[in-house]
């Protein structure tokens, strides 16, 4: 397996591009109200093509952390194509592609089909469940969407018998409403086979703006608590690629510094957001995250060196506006790096590392 260690000069230098962010696709066969993307689709615009998208690759280097969103991912006929042009060209260490599970028929061959084309990237496919039963699919607006979930779940499990670099986790998403219910969740995941990871995202949007849409903060605190228990008690849920158990204890500061951010209505971190991080929609734009709407550029305007978008006096501006206006966001992707590349944060998760034991898989 690739290992992470390389990257290990970057915590100190923020001088590369680490963790890439592809929205490949705004299509969705799911309706979710809560969701942030198809409800806004930029998409009149036509979706960046495999050729587009592999001379793109080409022009970033190496990559720690690689992860699809959407959309629903696995829409794109050519997902594994696409997954098979990042792996040639930028070695990622993590592959991350998360789905809603709605289409098993497209789903199953193409994750085995790309687990089997990146045996030295760990590859992460996380299933969305919301609720349990019909409250999963109440929520999402989806009629039938938990039973294909599960469907799903059933034809990943012996994906990852076959292949060692697949792992397979839930994600939920904590919003207004599922948030009485995530006890239920919690204790039907920890029952799931082959689970090795569920994490909860809180729901996107401004946390400063209706305190969360409407979230009991106090509520997403005992859900925190209960998670922290569950990973420190005796059948803890941990992926298995090199210094998971690190990514573990990230996991816990993460959870602890999201509460306190919309708590306190301010970043606790600084962001390295357009630093090492960087997000490209499904036409070529490029953004230093997913919420700032200030794009950096477009691969098609750069001869698909997005680098040079990266490198771009539009960027400096970006990142200029990130460190000067002190924006704030609960978006748990940024702070796996914001944690993981802050030295001062090494104290506490050493801390949390000695707390956790390493799970059999
Ligand atoms: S499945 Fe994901 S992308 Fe599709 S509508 Fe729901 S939240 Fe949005
Ligand atoms: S704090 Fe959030 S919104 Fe601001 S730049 Fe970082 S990731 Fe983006």
């Amino acid at each position: 397996m690739y290992s992470p260690i390389k990257y290990i000069p970057a915590v100190f230098l923020k001088n590369r591009l680490l963790q890439f962010t592809f929205f490949i696709t705004s299509r969705c066969n799911a309706r979710c109200p809560f969701c942030f993307y198809w409800q806004d689709r930029h998409s009149r615009r036509r979706e960046l093509d495999l050729d587009e998208i592999e001379k793109t690759s080409r022009s970033l280097g190496g990559l720690l952390w690689l992860l699809f969103s959407g959309g629903e991912v696995f829409l794109r006929q050519d997902l594994a194509d696409i997954v098979a042009a990042f792996y040639r060209n930028n070695r990622p260490v993590i592959i991350t592609l998360p789905t809603n599970g709605l289409a098993p028929d497209l789903i199953i061959p193409q994750a085995e089909e790309i687990a089997a084309g990146s045996p030295n990237s760990a590859v992460v496919i996380k299933v969305s469940l919301d609720g349990v039963g019909a409250d999963h699919d109440r929520i999402r607006n989806t009629p039938g969407n938990f039973d294909k979930a599960m469907e799903t779940w059933e034809g990943l499990r012996p994906l990852r018998r076959r292949h060692q670099n697949l792992q397979i986790g839930i994600n939920t998403v904590f919003m207004r409403e599922n948030q009485d219910n995530l006890d239920e969740i919690i204790d039907f995941v920890n029952e799931l086979p082959d689970c090795e990871t569920h994490t909860i995202s809180l729901i996107r949007g401004n946390p400063a703006g209706d305190n969360g849409k409407g979230i009991d903060l106090g509520k997403y605190l005992r859900t925190v608590e209960r998670l922290e228990q569950d990973l420190k008690g005796h059948r803890p849920k941990m992926y298995h690629f090199t210094l998971a158990r690190l990514k573990s204890a990230q996991d816990l500061i993460q959870r602890q510094l999201i509460y306190e951010t919309v708590r306190q209505g301010r970043r606790q971190l600084p962001c390295y957001a357009g630093r090492i991080t960087a997000v490209m929609n499904e036409v070529g734009d490029v953004f230093p995250c997913e919420i700032l709407d200030c794009p950096m550029g477009n691969v098609r305007d750069s001869g698909y060196d997005l680098m040079k978008v990266f490198s771009s006096a539009a960027a400096d501006s970006v990142r200029a506006k990130i460190n000067s206006s002190r924006c704030y966001c609960s978006h748990e992707c940024y702070f796996v790096t914001n944690i993981l590349f802050n030295p001062m944060m090494y104290g506490r998760l050493i801390k949390q590392f000695a707390a956790l034991r390493q799970p059999g898989r």
